[in-house]
């Protein structure tokens, strides 16, 4: 029934943001990784993390801070193909599971969302956020955690770097654009 199959989504949704939550996070990846057992094929996650969040809400409120959730998600949702999904991991920490996706698409499209998250301004100002993002591949034998750790691992070093910039294990983080120090 309808009501039914709304009730499967509610278990796996953010109520805030509408991005999946951890539940399906975790039903996902276990997915992923049991195809690939199967039939190998290259699946990229992007963590990301909001720059400077707390500076958003002991600045803005709380309130401007969950709008500012929410229209990242949004932008994230217009930037991605259907069969990617968006999962939100922490109070502001996402993960971006890309399937069917090599490293390279992954680090155009890590690219890409890093560049359009900088369009998002908080109500009422003039002030854009910026995100950082680690990326990993799926590879042989990895578990989830591996493989989730390894995206962590690349958006500390991001973050680290000095934010608004993609990590990625295998290459040099691209060149992060201006970062205001101010927010
Ligand atoms: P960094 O650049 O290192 O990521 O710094 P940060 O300030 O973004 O990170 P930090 O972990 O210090 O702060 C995260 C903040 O996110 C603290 C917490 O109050 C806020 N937060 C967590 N969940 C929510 C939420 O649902 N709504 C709002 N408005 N804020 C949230
Ligand atoms: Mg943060
Ligand atoms: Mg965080």
């Amino acid at each position: 029934t309808d009501l039914h199959q709304q009730l499967i989504l509610q278990s796996v949704t953010d109520p805030l943001t509408g991005a999946f939550n951890r539940r399906k996070m975790d039903q996902t990846l276990a997915s992923l990784l049991d195809q690939y057992r199967i039939n190998p094929q290259n699946n990229a996650l992007l963590m990301i993390d909001i720059d400077f969040f707390k500076k958003i809400n002991d600045t803005y409120g709380h309130e401007v801070g969950d709008i500012t959730l929410c229209d990242l998600v949004n932008k994230l949702q217009s930037q991605v193909r259907k069969t990617d999904k968006i999962f939100r991991i922490g109070g502001e920490e996402f993960l971006v599971v890309l399937p069917n996706t090599d490293f390279e698409h992954a680090l155009h499209v890590a690219e890409a969302l890093r560049m359009a998250v900088t369009e998002i301004y908080i109500v009422n100002t003039t002030q854009s956020i910026t995100v950082s993002l680690g990326i990993s591949m799926l590879m042989k034998n990895m578990t989830v955690e591996q493989w989730l750790g390894q995206a962590d691992k690349c958006l500390y070093e991001a973050k680290k770097m000095g934010r608004n910039r993609v990590v990625s294990p295998n290459t040099q983080p691209s060149i992060a654009s201006e970062t205001d120090p101010t927010l």
